[in-house]
């Protein structure tokens, strides 16, 4: 079984503030997607990886990857949506690959064992996979700023990634959304939509995604914390 990533890293990152697309903003000295490749590359699961990258920023992030991932990452144009990223890194990969995880850049410090956790999965059969956190906070549904309902919390996980598939079935899933009105913001709600089964393993408070400027600042925290128990 070989297993392939496609990272799409294309967004822009409006809600970071940020003057550049977020996959490139710096952490530690480094673009948030590199950081992101190294937790796939550590998991020592990941035999190729496609990046989306923002157009026009493609060669910023070519050469910001260290020269010994050259012929295991392949950088390409993403798309208007993250769908559209997630499609085009599909189309870009070789049939070599039986199983796909998709990861977004913006979860920069997913650790390893995460990816190892999905992938176990996929070998031992599920055609889908999420990571997933209990939810800490109590969660209302609000409308026009009244409550409308207290939702039981019971049975709520936020969902992370990296999200793994069975191939042909992301492909499938993939081919029956593309002209879709309503893209999905990930790729198991694809699964889910076409009626398949989608299983959830544990997920990692550190694969949180970097969206707003705390969260660099916790993402460099984490980092630091990391350095210091080496
Ligand atoms: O916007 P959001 O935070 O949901 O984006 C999740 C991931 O999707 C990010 O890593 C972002 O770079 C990526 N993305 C993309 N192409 C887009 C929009 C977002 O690859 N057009």
């Amino acid at each position: 079984m070989s297993t392939a990533a496609i990272v799409p890293a294309a967004g822009d990152g409006l809600r970071l503030g940020a003057d550049r697309p977020k996959a490139l903003v710096s952490l530690a000295g480094e673009p948030l997607v590199v950081h992101a490749l190294r937790g796939l590359r550590a998991s020592e699961v990941v035999d190729r990886v496609i990046v989306a990258a923002p157009i026009a920023a493609g060669d910023e992030l070519r050469a910001a990857l260290p020269s010994e991932w050259n012929g295991w990452v392949r950088v390409i144009d993403g798309g208007a949506t993250r769908q559209a990223s997630v499609a085009a890194g599909l189309e870009a990969l070789s049939h070599d690959h039986d199983l796909v995880l998709v990861h977004d850049a913006a979860r920069a410090l997913v650790p390893p064992a995460v990816v190892v956790r999905v992938v176990d999965a996929l070998l031992g059969g599920a055609d889908a996979v999420i990571p997933v956190l209990a939810m800490a906070d109590t969660v209302k549904r609000v409308r026009g700023g009244v409550v409308l309902e207290t939702v039981d919390r019971a049975e709520l996980y936020a969902v992370q990634t990296p999200q793994g598939f069975q191939r042909r079935i992301l492909a499938a899933v993939h081919a029956a959304a593309v002209d879709s009105d309503a893209p999905a913001t990930d790729d198991a709600a694809l699964v889910e939509r076409a009626g398949g089964e989608v299983c959830a393993v544990d997920g990692d408070s550190e694969a949180f995604k970097i969206t707003r400027p705390l969260d660099l600042a916790l993402a460099e925290a984490v980092l630091r914390s990391r350095r210091h128990s080496l």
